[in-house]
């Protein structure tokens, strides 16, 4: 027997129609390129989207059509979200800060037609345009005012697209599987792959992220993502910050200027945020630097990478800031994963309560894990086997786009293998150990670089730590420990190992310590361990009192 209620289309047509409708007069503030702080409010967002969506169907995009965007936070980039797709396109969102091949390479797999460039990004563009082969048409993310002069004679400028066109549009009836938004892998090995979102999958998502144990967004909220909205939606931000009425202040193209983030929290009294770790680090140097407040500031959202205790301490003891690690994918929407206390834990002892704050957290609904060992069998959530992760559910992608040969990720139907490595413990809460190609084989034992980058985290002196492995003859590989010292401080080899030595297993402790002024990082603000191992590929360990630590076999 069905239930005898009304079937309406989750889409993204629907949530931009609850927000209009309910929440219009609620604000949007941002930075671009030409104006220091524009203000809007949804209602004006929406009316523009139409205008843009009906340029967009004069110019000729059909249903399915893919719209590549190449722009930072902002309102027209948020215009674009929902113009695009609910006009029945694809909303394709672009890395700017990947190389110019890789963004031509992009561009050409997703057959983007017309592409909407912010104009800081333009000479990267310009610079791959005979490359790009079906792109049609480039706008400019600007006013006629700030148009650049590197724009080629055919590119058109936003505003000027938009202006002449009605401010009424007819959004079509989609089927709530209608593709939505595209967005690339960051492809760290082998070719970048496309996640396809649907309408469906992106309103679910956007449901499940704003309960109370999630990211906890209401009408109440400021919310200014500092996750970029061309990494999978900005962690759904630009759909779930509306739904719920929240304002929305986005940092343009100054999210990793901690005087601007700094600036936009006070002045417009945010009170969520959400990014990468090492986004927080210009925050909280600026912070430090300058005794600048953010009072404002209650919860912010950190995942993407592990989460070290020394950022979470410092937002929490010194601005009273609480943070939630989390983890996703983009291949998860990508919320997976975050981290609220359940009851009872209140009483725990402070280092039981850390141990479990530095964990990924518990999985939201909507979104099922298991960890399974190399033969597949499923493992015990007791805080300790640790497997290869695997989710399923709504929100997780069942294919690439354009792909259609067999998936090793979807090797168990059903299933999508994450390719990280994590136990899960027997409440629920997620600990990623590692990805599967970072994790160390040592002595035929697993050493977590995570674990030991956040040990050594711990120290003051430390501003960012990169573990990666290294060959050795006995031992197959062993750990070499990669750090950024903070402004202004010393510390030793030596110092480091001793410090590490309290902390860690011995036959974990790093077979040597290297100290460079800066770690590479991937597009996304993820530590590039891919390029690392290059770098010290034919690292000689050393050979010295620390160096004979390697020969202490695993479990001493
Ligand atoms: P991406 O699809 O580029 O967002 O990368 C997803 C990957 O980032 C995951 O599979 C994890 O390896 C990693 N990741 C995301 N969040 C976390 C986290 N909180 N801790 C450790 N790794 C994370």
């Amino acid at each position: 027997m069905l239930g005898l209620m009304m079937d309406m289309p989750l889409t993204v047509t629907s949530i931009m129609g609850h927000v209009e409708r309910v929440h219009g007069g609620t604000g949007i503030v941002s930075v671009t390129h030409d104006q220091p702080r524009h203000r809007c409010t949804y209602a004006d967002a929406f009316r523009r989207a139409r205008q843009l969506a009906s340029a967009l169907a004069a110019f000729g995009i059909r249903n399915g059509d893919r719209v590549g965007t190449l722009a930072w936070n902002d309102y027209r980039h948020f215009e674009l979200y929902y113009a695009i797709s609910c006009m029945g396109a694809v909303t394709h969102t672009i890395n700017p800060r990947l190389f110019p091949e890789q963004i031509a390479w992009i561009v050409n797999d997703a057959r983007d037609r017309v592409l909407f460039v912010d104009p800081l990004v333009l000479p990267i563009v310009e610079s791959v345009r005979p490359q790009l082969q079906h792109v049609e048409t480039i706008v400019v993310l600007s006013d006629a005012a700030h148009m650049p002069a590197v724009a080629h004679a055919g590119a058109l400028c936003y505003e000027g697209f938009i202006a002449a066109q009605p401010e009424a549009f007819s959004w079509p009836d989609l089927e709530e599987q209608t593709a939505c938004t595209l967005c690339y892998t960051s492809g760290t090995t082998g070719n970048p792959r496309g996640v396809l979102y649907s309408h469906r999958s992106q309103v679910l998502h956007s449901l499940f992220s704003c309960a109370v144990d999630a990211l906890a967004l209401s009408a109440r909220d400021v919310v200014m993502p500092v996750v970029p909205m061309f990494h999978v939606n900005a962690w759904g931000l630009a759909y779930s910050a509306p739904l719920v009425g929240a304002k929305l202040v986005f940092p343009g193209p100054k999210a990793g200027d901690g005087e601007t983030l700094q600036n936009l929290m006070d002045t417009e009294q945010v009170t969520f945020s959400a990014g990468v770790p090492t986004v927080w680090l210009a925050l909280l140097a600026y912070l430090r630097r300058t005794g600048k407040r953010i009072d404002s500031l209650q919860r912010v959202v950190i995942g993407g990478a592990a989460c070290p205790w020394s950022v979470m301490e410092e937002f929490e003891r010194d601005h009273g800031v609480h943070v939630h690690h989390a983890w996703g994918m983009t291949e998860m929407s990508p919320l997976g994963t975050v981290n609220h206390p359940i009851r009872g834990t209140e009483t725990l002892a402070p280092d039981e309560q850390k141990a479990r704050r530095m964990k990924q957290g518990r999985a939201m609904f909507g979104v099922e894990m298991k960890v399974v060992d190399d033969s597949g069998a499923e493992l015990p959530w007791d805080g300790r086997s640790a497997g290869l992760l695997k989710v399923r559910g709504p929100t997780v992608c069942a294919g690439y786009f354009q792909e259609t040969g067999p998936v090793e990720a979807h090797a168990e139907p059903g299933w999508f293998a994450t390719g990280d490595v994590a136990h899960i413990d027997a409440d629920g809460y997620l600990q990623i150990t590692d990805r599967a190609k970072d994790v160390i084989k040592s002595g035929g034992e697993w050493i977590s670089s995570i674990d030991l980058e956040n040990a050594a985290m711990e120290h003051p002196a430390v501003a960012e730590a990169a573990v990666i492995a290294v060959p050795h003859p006995t031992w197959t590989e062993r750990p070499l420990l990669i750090l950024v010292l903070r402004e202004r401080c010393a510390l030793t080899r030596e110092e480091m190992l001793a410090f590490l030595r309290e902390r860690v297993a011995k036959w974990w402790l790093p077979d040597d310590v290297v100290f460079v002024t800066q770690i590479p990082h991937t597009a996304t603000g993820k530590i590039l361990k891919t390029k690392l191992r290059k770098l010290y590929t034919d690292y000689k360990l050393h050979d010295d009192e620390e160096g004979k630590v390697s020969g202490c076999p695993p479990g001493q």
